[in-house]
């Protein structure tokens, strides 16, 4: 049975519209990747971060790939983008997050999951609930963490 995982996708630097959907093209034809089905795109503004507005979006994927592997896929994909770390939370010109792997909790030195702020954050509970609108986190229905976010500014992109 494959997993099923849900990464995190945000950029704010370049042409992040165009970074977002090559980075979902490289993703989906990922070897171990079996299917990947991204959500709609939405712009935010930058939560304890610097710069640009972002582009952000969720991918649900179904992979035969453990958790370490899909993140050194992720990286791979951000690296390949130029995505440079000069100092935390530094603008991006690509961020991939293991959100979610299936029920698994994981707390090592180079993977947390779930991703440990991710209930707080809009730009990831609405584009995950456009996927999976009754999904449950550890910290309640992904729904109603979204409804806790309210102030958060966030807003459709149009295709
Ligand atoms: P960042 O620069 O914010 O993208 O953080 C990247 C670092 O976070 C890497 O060293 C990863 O090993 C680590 N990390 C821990 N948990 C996760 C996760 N769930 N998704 C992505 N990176 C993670």
């Amino acid at each position: 049975m494959p997993a099923v995982a849900y990464v995190g996708l945000g950029a704010n630097l370049g042409e992040p519209r165009q970074t977002l959907s090559e980075a979902l093209g490289e993703l989906a034809s990922t070897p171990g990747i079996l299917d990947c089905r991204a959500s709609p795109l939405y712009g935010s503004t930058p939560v304890e971060a610097a710069g640009p507005l972002f582009v952000n979006a969720v991918a649900r994927v179904e992979t035969s790939l453990s958790p370490l592997q899909l993140l050194d896929a992720l990286q791979d994909i951000e690296n390949r983008h130029g995505r440079l770390r000069p100092y935390r939370n530094a603008p991006r010109t690509l961020d991939l997050d293991l959100l979610l792997y299936d029920a698994l909790e994981i707390d090592s030195p180079r993977l947390v999951v779930p991703h440990p702020r991710m209930h707080q954050r809009a730009f990831v509970l609405k584009p995950l609930t456009d996927l999976t609108p009754d999904l449950v986190l550890p910290e309640g229905r992904a729904l109603d963490l979204l409804a806790q976010c309210a102030e958060q500014e966030l807003w459709p992109l149009l295709n």
